[in-house]
């Protein structure tokens, strides 16, 4: 066990926090990031996580990951690693569960297609887009847009932002002007998400079939955990074979975290949550080696598992999709829901153009895969008239 204070000094923490947007009074009986989280599960984005393809398009099978069981596991190992190293677990678990809020229908596919689109008004980015969705698009409060999160939850939530766009967003955009860091706790949800996704997709693509066992034996963190279980259990059963390897993977990578983080907090010794935005590297990072290994993973999860042929073909088919919806909606705004149409009329008289397209790529980010492909139908099928 390590020696660290529940709550570490340099964790964020409601007394530095740089506060919200529109001030509130407190919660009596929750801390400002638990209300944070509240906020974000009541929203409707969160909600729609369901339906949203992580890798493979939702309606194949109902054993896959979608956003939102993403987003539940990437809280659940920030959380772990939090915990460990004295930091913020309600902020974590709140810029968690946010941090996919912006994405497209059909995952990285729909994100590009969607960039394309918007290719002369600005460009679409999901990370951008997710921050757009908590501070001005999800419309449930009298007194503001938005959820009104705090500076820390939405500085988390903005893992990386472009020059040109970072300096449109005032205090937030600084860091990334500045070359400086987010707070510790916007640190652990940006390696628990590649944890995450790295080993679900294992799972997923080895259930899918798209890759193998034996083909994941090339990977040095999959080699060794599959020797270890085989030779405790020589005769175990594909399926838990699998999970037995992938249980280990994420231990080994939590645990080599939060060993190595712990080194080097101890070493940059921060007092305070500004001390860790000035250092000039992040804090929460895995070993050298174990970074390797992780590298190594993603490069084959590229090479043989998002461009195998039966993902490239779904994901050619869902840009198709995206492309024609948006300009379907571009050039004729009457398809639109009427508040939409309102909001358009709106952002389009003071912006233009951009304001128009804005006001689409939002409707059409905003759809889950099922929504997308139903109203492509309804739209493009001249059989169906609804
Ligand atoms: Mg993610």
């Amino acid at each position: 066990m390590n020696s660290f204070p529940k709550i570490a000094p340099y964790a964020a923490s409601t007394d530095s926090s740089r506060g919200r947007s529109y001030p509130e009074d407190a919660p009596p009986y929750r801390s400002e990031y638990q209300r944070d989280r509240d906020r974000i599960i009541h929203s409707s984005a969160f909600r729609r996580l369901e339906y949203k393809t992580q890798v493979f398009v939702n309606h194949e099978g109902d054993m896959f990951r979608t956003r939102l069981t993403h987003s539940i596991e990437v809280a659940q190992i920030g959380r772990a690693i939090a915990r460990a190293l004295g930091l913020n677990e309600d902020l974590t678990e709140a810029i968690s569960l946010a941090h996919d809020l912006g994405h497209t229908p059909f995952g990285h596919a729909g994100q590009d297609a969607l960039n394309n689109c918007m290719e002369d008004y600005g460009g679409f980015e999901h990370n951008l887009q997710s921050l757009r969705v908590v501070d001005e698009l999800e419309q449930r409060y009298a007194n503001f847009n938005g959820l009104n999160l705090t500076f820390e939850t939405r500085e988390g939530i903005l893992k990386h932002c472009s020059p040109e766009n970072a300096q449109q967003l005032g205090q937030l955009g600084e860091r990334f002007l500045n070359k400086q860091q987010p707070g510790l706790e916007a640190q652990v949800t940006n390696i628990a998400d590649a944890i995450a996704y790295n080993n679900h997709d294992i799972d997923d693509g080895l259930r899918a079939g798209l890759i193998t066992i034996e083909q994941l034996r090339e990977a040095t963190l999959f080699e060794a955990q599959y020797l270890q279980v085989k030779e405790k259990h020589p005769d175990i059963g594909t399926r838990q074979l699998t999970h037995e390897i992938i249980r280990h993977m994420i231990n080994q990578q939590v645990v080599d975290l939060i060993q190595t983080s712990i080194e080097l907090l101890k070493q940059a010794a921060p007092k305070n949550i500004d001390d860790v935005r000035m250092h000039k590297q992040t804090l929460i990072r895995f070993s050298k080696p174990m970074h390797e290994q992780h590298t190594e993973l993603k490069r084959f999860l590229r090479q043989n598992l998002y461009r195998h042929h039966r993902v490239h073909r779904m994901s050619v088919k869902s840009r198709h999709i995206l492309q024609k919806l948006f300009t379907a909606f571009f050039q004729d705004p009457l398809l639109l829901p009427p508040e939409h149409q309102q909001r358009l009329s709106q952002l389009e008289s003071s912006l233009g153009e951009p304001g128009r397209a804005r006001v689409v790529a939002d409707y059409v980010a905003g759809m889950t895969d099922r929504f997308a492909i139903n109203e492509s139908r309804k739209l493009f099928d001249s059989l169906e008239l609804t």
